[in-house]
């Protein structure tokens, strides 16, 4: 599904949503929460063009809360709770053998899908060796960017391009999943957003299920630029996915959001900041893709998530997940979080 909106547009019918006062998108489940209107209202409205937070109407249904947050959001997803692990630039062949041993040995939830992804060399050997339960990733995917093809076929199944591997190459060894966009490749490596959203494509179009990264520093987030960044961010994918075959948006495209000051700090975002954050981008999903696209997508939260702060920030309707770095390396931790399922699907009505 293509769209054509850029960032202006979302913005300008962000509000055109505000002047005509229409049904809220977001709204508050308290009496006392005037105070944290005008906090909310002044999040959404800052560089972004604003969304306007509105006082509960009657005859609403329940909102799902927290004692941390008294937003809630009407439109939560539906779909299936996802964990994925990022094993980063770690591992050893024995250290691989030993996670994928306590991985195997853990008890996983029903109605969770679990993702872990392995370093390129070590991608075989625990595809090999883990239980059908957990599915694996690779953590990039080559696109050859300088091809500015309208058709958006960026044939780059070989070529010389060292170091590289390919969409076509995942693909070929049935390697189901790839995490795209990490903020460690886009700062390190210099990926900007168009060239993560080439990337999304085209992995789709090859079948490939993806986890695509979006966040902001902490310098942006001071200045109130977190939602224009990653409108930005999600405009770029928007702008290369189109209907071909595959290549669609929906259940098999995650977002992570992982603040960037958030990962691998041990500085976790507070559970206020995750849902806020998530309900924008349902909320910008609906607005640009589609409102069947919003809720099918699910969406992730990564940044210092371990297994004690993991069932709090479970409990929010908008987070579908967790996108899990440095605890994903231990797998009793880890289990322990993909666990955290259970308490969301409680939170949210749907245990
Ligand atoms: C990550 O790298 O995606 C991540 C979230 O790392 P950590 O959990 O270590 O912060």
């Amino acid at each position: 599904m293509k769209t054509d909106c850029s960032l202006t547009e979302s913005c300008r019918s962000m509000s055109r949503f505000q002047e005509n006062e229409k049904q809220p998108s977001f709204i508050l489940s308290q009496p006392l929460v005037m105070a944290s209107l005008a906090r909310v209202n002044a999040f959404f409205t800052g560089k972004t063009g604003g969304f306007r937070v509105s006082a509960p109407k009657p005859g609403r249904p329940v909102p799902v809360t927290s004692r941390h947050s008294k937003l809630h959001v009407t439109a939560q997803g539906n779909g299936r709770f996802i964990v994925g692990g990022n094993w980063k630039c770690n591992g050893t062949k024995a250290s691989v053998e030993a996670l994928v041993k306590g991985l195997n040995a853990g008890d996983i939830a029903d109605k969770v899908d679990v993702v872990v992804a392995p370093p390129f060399l070590y991608i075989d050997q625990a595809m090999g060796a883990l239980h059908p339960k957990f599915k694996v990733a690779a953590q990039n995917a080559w696109v050859e960017y300088t091809l500015d093809d309208p058709t958006h076929h960026y044939d780059s199944e070989s070529g010389a391009f060292t170091g590289e591997v390919s969409a076509e190459m995942l693909e070929d060894l049935q390697i189901p999943w790839v995490i795209l966009g990490h903020s460690e490749r886009r700062s390190l490596l210099n990926e900007d957003n168009k060239m993560v959203g080439k990337k999304v494509a085209h992995a789709r179009f090859h079948g490939l299920s993806v986890i695509v990264c979006v966040g902001e520093t902490l310098e942006e987030r001071e200045s109130e630029k977190t939602l224009e960044v990653i409108f930005a961010q999600l405009q770029a994918v928007a702008d290369e996915i189109d209907d071909r075959e595959h290549s669609s948006w929906g259940s098999q495209v995650v977002i992570a959001y992982e603040p960037i000051w958030a990962i691998g700090t041990g500085k976790v975002a507070t559970p206020d900041q995750v849902q806020d954050v998530h309900a924008a981008i349902r909320e910008w999903l609906k607005l640009n893709v589609s409102e069947e696209v919003s809720k099918a997508t699910r969406i992730q939260y990564g940044g210092s998530v371990n297994e004690t702060n993991c069932a709090e920030l479970a409990r929010f309707s908008d987070v579908d997940g967790f996108l899990v770095g440095g605890a994903s390396l231990d797998p009793e931790k880890f289990v322990q979080i993909c666990n955290s399922s259970v308490v969301h699907y409680k939170a949210v009505g749907r245990a």
